[in-house]
């Protein structure tokens, strides 16, 4: 018995399934969860004792790498201030005009304490400046757990949205129409349809929930141009690509401009942080300006913004994201080239400092459909082998890999050494 097996038996007693967050229980992949004592710069450290290259960074935030001296700083300075006030302060308008300046199409943001907290918030403020009720998702693409986005297609693409979690009532879920990632033709029947209803689009502009797909060209430019002509908003979700992809996000990468956005992970430097902005006019649709009701006893928390200060003051450094995008190219070619080395069939995607390998014959994945098509033993094994030789990958075949600025090239070679040995096994 590891100690991680100790904790995990423990934590089951007094937490559903073990874990705050069920993909963290591994069930994706099966075996003993790391329980993770400490991180620092490219590795995370179990209970075991135990060191780890880390490609999860926490599920993204942690893109300057683990621990960063200047973050930590920032946190422990704010600390000695006081930890929240419930009262309007300096640094919310200093990370306001921070964000805003990043990213253009953000006129006016407002800060909440988690992703899906931005999302559900983006969607009623949606809702609520357009007077429409229905929104459209895409099929694969993760958006938080509000009620409003646990739904799934129902039997044909067309149909109306069935809940993917019991506790999601039907009557809910019949306002979410979803259409098919990367297929513009969905999205339009779904448009001629409903073209009076749908209040808003929303997705993931490089889908990170189904493993790491990003848009085929002209698909986000043919959303803006489906909601342009019937009067609802696009949303983009920039949760996880948001400061990743690129600095502004994915909607720089791909010149696509947004109604409202959507950020979390990277924008709180760690700390629980999300935040949601748009266009000025839909903006001061949200109370207290507007009539649309939005709220948080912990929105713009003090901690919260030096820390998420703190790491996008350090992104503004010159080459950062040139830096990144060049490692996770040399990580996930390596990746490939492995693959073929053994024989292996291997299909990767990549952008910015996000990637995903399949276990596919496909010599290009661009669908939900793929994904599920892949070889998910194969992935099993594969993670296994890696976890083994000391890589920590994002323990599901349906979630993308980040790297982070502290992953240098040394750590890299440790990685492709490492997927070496596993793949020649497989
Ligand atoms: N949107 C996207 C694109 C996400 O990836 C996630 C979380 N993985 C969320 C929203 C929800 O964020 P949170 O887990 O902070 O609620």
């Amino acid at each position: 018995m590891t100690r991680s097996d100790t904790l995990f038996e423990q934590a089951k007693q007094t937490i559903p399934g073990g874990v705050n967050s069920p993909v963290r229980a591994f069930n994706g992949v099966g075996g003993t969860p790391r329980f993770i004592e400490k991180a620092d710069g490219a590795y995370i450290y179990d209970a075991d004792g135990n060191a780890y290259i880390d490609y999860v960074g926490s599920w993204g935030p942690m893109i300057l790498g683990h621990n960063h001296p200047k973050i930590r700083q920032a946190v422990l300075d704010a600390v000695e201030n006081g930890l929240s006030f419930g009262a309007p302060t300096e640094l919310e308008i200093t990370m306001a005009e921070k964000v805003t300046a990043m990213v253009p199409s953000m006129e006016q943001v407002r800060m909440v304490s988690s992703g899906t907290e931005a999302t559900m918030s983006a969607i009623r403020l949606a809702r609520g400046f357009t007077s429409r009720d229905k929104i459209l998702k895409f099929q694969g693409c993760y958006h938080g757990h509000a009620d409003c986005l646990l739904v799934n297609a129902g039997s044909g693409a067309l149909t109306l949205g069935q809940p993917s979690s019991p506790g999601v009532p039907a009557d809910f879920a019949k306002h979410t129409l979803t259409a098919i990632y990367n297929d513009l033709e969905s999205v339009k029947a779904l448009f001629e349809e409903y073209p009076e209803d749908i209040a808003c689009i929303i997705l993931e502009p490089v889908a990170g929930n189904m493993n790491c797909i990003p848009p085929v060209d002209g698909f986000l430019q043919g959303l803006r141009d489906v909601c342009d002509q019937y009067g609802a908003l696009l949303i983009i979700d920039e949760v996880m690509t948001g400061f990743r992809v690129a600095k502004a996000g994915a909607q720089a990468h791909y010149d696509v401009k947004p109604d409202l956005t959507c950020l979390g992970k990277v924008i709180g430097g760690g700390m629980p942080v999300g935040a949601f902005g748009g266009r000025k006019e839909v903006m001061q649709y949200i109370a207290p300006t507007g009539p649309v009701y939005q709220a948080g006893t912990l929105s713009g928390n003090p901690i919260a913004m030096a820390a998420g200060l703190a790491q996008m003051e350090a992104l503004e450094e010159e080459g950062l994201y040139e830096e990144l995008a060049r490692k996770t190219k040399y990580v996930a070619e390596g990746f490939k080239a492995l693959a073929d080395k053994h024989g292996i069939p291997m299909t990767i995607n990549y952008v910015g400092a996000m990637f995903g390998f399949f276990f596919t014959e496909d010599e290009k994945v661009t669908s939900f459909d793929q994904v599920t098509k892949c070889d998910l033993e194969r992935f099993k094994a594969f993670y296994h082998g890696m976890l083994e030789e000391g890589v920590y990958l994002a323990p599901s075949a349906y979630e993308a890999s980040f790297l982070s600025a502290a992953h240098d090239d040394e750590t890299l070679e440790k990685t492709l050494a490492a997927a070496d040995k596993v793949l020649a096994s497989l």
